[in-house]
C-alpha cells in the first residue's frame, strides 16, 4: 500500500523534495501522493517512509490500509474537519473520558 497525504498537511513541500521515488507532485497548491510510484521507500536506500519521517505535522503521510472502513472512517474525518474545521467529536469525547477516568483512579485508589 502506498503512502497518502492527510489533511493534517500544511504545504510545506519538504516531502517532495525527499521522496526517493519522485512519487510527490504539487497539485493545485497541495502535495499529492502517485500510488503507481510509491514505493513505501523499499529497495531505496532508507530504512523508514521518507515523507512520514520528514512531516513536521503529526500525520502528514500516512500509509493507505487495505481495511475498507478505516478508509471510509479516515475520509469521514477528514471531510468533516475540512467543513467545520473542528477535530474530531469522538476523539474528543475518548481523551476527555481517559483524563477524567485516571483521575477518578488517582483520588480513589
Ligand atoms: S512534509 Fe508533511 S506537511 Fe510538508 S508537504 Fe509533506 S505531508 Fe505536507
Ligand atoms: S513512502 Fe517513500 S516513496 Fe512513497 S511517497 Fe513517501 S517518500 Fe515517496
Amino acid at each position: 500500500m502506498a503512502y497518502t497525504i492527510t489533511n493534517k498537511c500544511i504545504s510545506c513541500d519538504l516531502c517532495k523534495t525527499i521522496c526517493p521515488s519522485n512519487a510527490i507532485k504539487i497539485v493545485g497548491d497541495r502535495p499529492w501522493i502517485d500510488p503507481e510510484l510509491c514505493t513505501n521507500c523499499v529497495d531505496s536506500i532508507y530504512s523508514v517512509p521518507q515523507c512520514k519521517a520528514g512531516c513536521p505535522t503529526f500525520d502528514g503521510c500516512v500509509e493507505i490500509t487495505s481495511d475498507y472502513w478505516e478508509n471510509w472512517f479516515k475520509n469521514y474525518k477528514n471531510v468533516i474537519s475540512q467543513v467545520t474545521n473542528k477535530t474530531d467529536y469522538w476523539e474528543n469525547w475518548f481523551k476527555t473520558y481517559s483524563q477524567k477516568y485516571s483521575e477518578h483512579k488517582t483520588v480513589n485508589s
